[in-house]
């Protein structure tokens, strides 16, 4: 059986053509997908002939709510499950400007970042484009908005799900899907910097994100297994073709830790790394996670870091975090509930 809400319209086309139908039923089937239809059935603009021949052969796959926590800011996360039974976490956020979704690209992740809690099971699996969708469709449905804008920074790599990624995206931006601007989209990356370049000829102009955590390969290579292949200077490289390629603004996490990252010499090792280029720096605590041995950087910390780029023309940011009450950074409510799954 084919999942109908893994291709994209031209996909789709192609499928009515194997099925010997015009490629104008694509675009309906396209359009009843994305208002939400779960069934062939409810497709009554198409023959109840055509219906059938679909439902014997394709189906529309979704995700289920598990698990939601809702906090005092109004930030909701889920669990969401997939047909198999695989788990995913993904947040709501409102914001004045609309409502923005952090979604998950994998079950579990295969990069190894020392501070997070999504990788150390390893990955399980890819998301495919359609389990992508179906986190913002039933958390459409669940709080009756539509979202605005995407974030591609939940668990996973989104780069290490490459074609899955890029169908998603243009399944999302279509006008007959869920028809969101690139431009209200972020992919977030530790830093695939074959993916990245390949990224950046896509046509697709999104924010990228990239998550550098350190500013130097000494630093960095402690906290993130990826950088002893793409090492700093290469991703940087990387950020500075796709901006070229993209005129989009590239943007750099860093999660602050104390006593690892966090001094002074290497606020002036980053600006220094990033003089000049038009980039913004987006400064966060690190989330200490259960046997986790990093701990936060105190506020005060974090203000003199991000000084310490202001003064040397870097635009930056401390992060608001949402959601504080109902934490559990992503990768934690997924391994909790497995683990209470084991316990029962
Ligand atoms: N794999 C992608 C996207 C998922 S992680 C990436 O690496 O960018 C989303 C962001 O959360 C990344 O910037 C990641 O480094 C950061 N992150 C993960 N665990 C964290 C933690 N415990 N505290 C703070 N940030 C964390």
């Amino acid at each position: 059986m084919t999942d109908i809400k893994n291709m994209t319209m031209d996909e789709l086309k192609n499928y009515m053509k194997e099925l010997g139908e015009s490629p104008f039923r694509a675009k309906q089937i396209f359009e009843w997908i994305y208002r939400g239809a779960g069934q062939f059935e409810e497709m009554t603009n198409l023959s109840k002939a055509l219906r059938e021949k679909l439902a014997e052969r394709a189906y529309i796959s979704g995700a289920e709510i598990e698990q939601k926590w809702v906090s005092r800011d109004s930030t909701v996360k889920y669990l969401m499950r997939f047909a198999d039974g695989e788990l995913a976490e993904c947040v709501v956020m409102f914001y004045s400007y609309g409502v923005s979704m952090c979604i998950s690209t994998q079950v579990g992740c295969n990069m190894g970042c020392r501070f997070c809690a999504s990788t150390q099971g390893g990955k399980v699996r890819d998301l495919t484009a359609a389990e992508m969708i179906s986190q913002i469709m039933t958390a459409e449905k669940d709080i009756g908005q539509r979202i605005s804008h995407i974030v591609l920074m939940g668990m996973g790599e989104p780069l290490d799900n490459y074609e899955e990624v890029i169908k998603f995206l243009r399944i999302v931006n279509h006008e007959s899907g869920l028809h969101i601007s690139y431009r209200h989209i972020t992919l977030s990356t530790c830093g695939l910097v074959p993916k990245i370049n390949a990224l950046a000829e896509e046509g697709i102009p999104l924010t990228l994100s990239i998550s550098l955590h350190a500013p130097n390969d000494e630093i960095r290579s402690k906290l993130m297994p990826v950088n002893r292949k793409y090492g700093v200077k290469e991703v940087i490289a990387a950020s500075d073709r796709y901006f070229e390629r993209t005129s989009r603004r590239v943007s750099f996490e860093y999660a602050m830790a104390a006593g690892i990252n966090d001094s002074v010499a290497c606020a002036r090792e980053l600006a220094a790394l990033l003089a000049g280029k038009p980039v913004h720096v987006n400064l966060i605590p690190v989330n200490p996670i259960e046997q986790g041995e990093f701990q936060k950087s105190n506020g005060k910390t974090l203000e003199i870091f991000a000084e310490e780029l202001k003064n040397r023309e870097i635009n930056v940011t401390i992060r608001k975090r949402t959601g504080g009450d109902i934490d559990a950074s992503c990768g934690q409510l997924r391994k909790r509930r497995r683990e209470t799954e084991r316990a029962e």
